[in-house]
């Protein structure tokens, strides 16, 4: 299997490299040539199996035979020992035909370990095998850049740099990255928000004698193993529910929409799936693109939910390329222009394919508290703002058919953002045992303005050292 870009003028290239680079050098995405297809008898034999062996089936169609199969069936296993619980993914019913899947029994209590925990793996074994050490240099808007840290910490081909935008993240999920002691790993405050963040890690990317330098990497939504791995707890949440016998609908709380776009991708793999809500905060690019067809940035705002404090939502560009039937040079015009004028319309047979399977819903602070507390009150779960985003997403755009199950992602533990819990329901999440430990352990990071020269200095000075 070959990967392409989204904006068709790179050479196209293996499952391995698509995933070292992560951006492909023309600025695109890597997406691969084409959608391996499960048949109904493989989606149905899904169901009950462990999640490690649906994960590996759904790795091996991506990897297509560049990696043995008990290479990822090792890989696959080792990652998902890491969670807390034996479903790793367990769904939780709130109410007849209404789901919360947990996605955040992984080391870090948010969604991101469910693919970082198997990507630093992979890096393991393909840099491993090469001789290679590679920098990765990570923008985090809270929760993957302590997922990558955490992933990625002590190995010994990779070193590590997190960028998070200084004050815009909770202290919990900041201390996930800055107690960490291992010498491959530096934490940066970054003075900005998390779009000056990932656009210093774009033109870290667009200076190619720096690229080379330092043999920088990406593991930002925008690497498609990501995409792939969370593909799979569609499968594993849809087989439970009875897919591909009866079709099922989820709600994605939603920021860079990489989330989503792993759902669309289960979807174009021949997993049922009915509908797909992408729920925002305010910072609602993606829900006014999908339901409006107009992808245009807004004013960023600090929510309660800071993982999707987005106005910039890279993977929409892969959603994009498919709507424009795939085509790369119509990709690159319209993300250029996006890039310099911040809004594109989408045209209307990209509206029409998107219109097909999604709906967007912004949800605005006060909704994300209420839902908190009314969740808890009708059904003893306490849930993120994250997944109270969702959860309201839910409550205003229901299934297709009222009989259809709707799984709504509950994509971080709510111990890592207890002030905006206790504000909205007056109790106190339980932390878990990670988070005890990490309050009493000295912060390690530097300062560093929002500026992508200043970042090149760093990196340097750290691949030197
Ligand atoms: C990253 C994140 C999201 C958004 O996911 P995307 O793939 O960026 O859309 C939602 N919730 C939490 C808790 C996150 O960490």
């Amino acid at each position: 299997m070959k990967y392409v870009s989204t904006r068709g003028e790179a050479p196209a290239v293996g499952f391995l490299d698509a995933v070292l680079s992560g951006l492909a050098p023309d600025g695109g995405l890597y997406v691969p040539e084409t959608w391996p297809q499960f048949s109904a008898e493989k989606l149905a034999s899904f169901a009950g199996r462990p999640y490690a062996e649906v994960a590996a089936a759904v790795i091996s169609a991506f990897a297509d035979g560049e990696l043995s199969e008990d290479v990822i069936a090792e890989v696959c296993a080792e990652a998902y020992a890491s969670f807390a619980h034996d479903a790793v993914t367990p769904l939780r019913q709130l109410a007849p035909g209404r789901f919360l899947l947990e996605l955040f029994h992984g080391p870090t209590l948010a969604f991101k370990d469910v693919a970082m925990q198997l990507l630093a793996r992979l890096y393991d074994h393909a840099l491993g095998e090469a001789g290679r050490t590679m920098t990765i240099v990570c923008a985090t808007s809270g929760d993957t850049g302590g997922a990558a840290v955490e992933a990625f910490r002590g190995r010994r081909n990779v070193r590590i740099v997190a960028m998070f935008p200084d004050g815009r993240i909770s202290p919990v999920q900041r201390r996930f990255m800055t107690t960490v002691t291992d010498d491959n790993v530096r934490t940066l405050s970054v003075a900005g928000d998390f779009d000056d963040c990932q656009a210093i890690l774009k033109g870290l990317f667009q200076d190619a004698q720096f690229a080379h330098a330092v043999d920088l990497s990406a593991v930002n939504s925008i690497n498609f193993a990501r995409i792939a791995a969370q593909a799979v707890y569609y499968f594993v949440a849809a087989a439970a529910l009875g897919a591909p016998h009866r079709p099922v609908s989820f709600v994605i709380p939603t920021g860079n929409f990489g989330d989503a776009f792993a759902g669309y991708v289960a979807s174009r793999m021949g997993l049922p799936i009915e509908r797909m809500v992408v729920a925002t905060n305010s910072n609602d690019i993606v829900a006014r693109a999908v339901e409006e067809g107009r992808y245009a940035k807004g004013e960023g705002m600090a929510t309660q939910s800071p993982a999707m404090d987005i106005q910039v939502a890279s993977n929409f560009e892969r959603l994009y390329f498919e709507g424009v039937a795939r085509n790369g040079v119509e990709t690159g015009r319209a993300f250029r222009a996006f890039a310099a004028s911040g809004a594109i319309d989408l045209p209307p047979a990209a509206r029409a394919e998107i219109a097909r399977l999604f709906r967007g819903v912004a949800v605005d602070e006060a909704e994300t508290s209420r839902t908190i507390l009314a969740t808890l009150n009708a059904t003893g779960a306490l849930v993120d703002p994250h997944t109270a985003v969702a959860l309201a997403g839910a409550n205003r755009v229901g299934p297709v058919k009222p009989t259809t199950p709707v799984v709504v992602l509950s994509t971080a533990h709510p111990a890592k953002f207890p002030e905006a819990v206790y504000a909205a329901a007056g109790v106190t999440p339980a932390a878990p045992p990670v988070v005890q430990t990490q309050a009493g352990l000295p912060e390690r990071f530097d300062s560093i303005a929002a500026d992508a020269e200043a970042v090149k200095t760093y990196v340097r000075d750290f691949v030197k050292a």
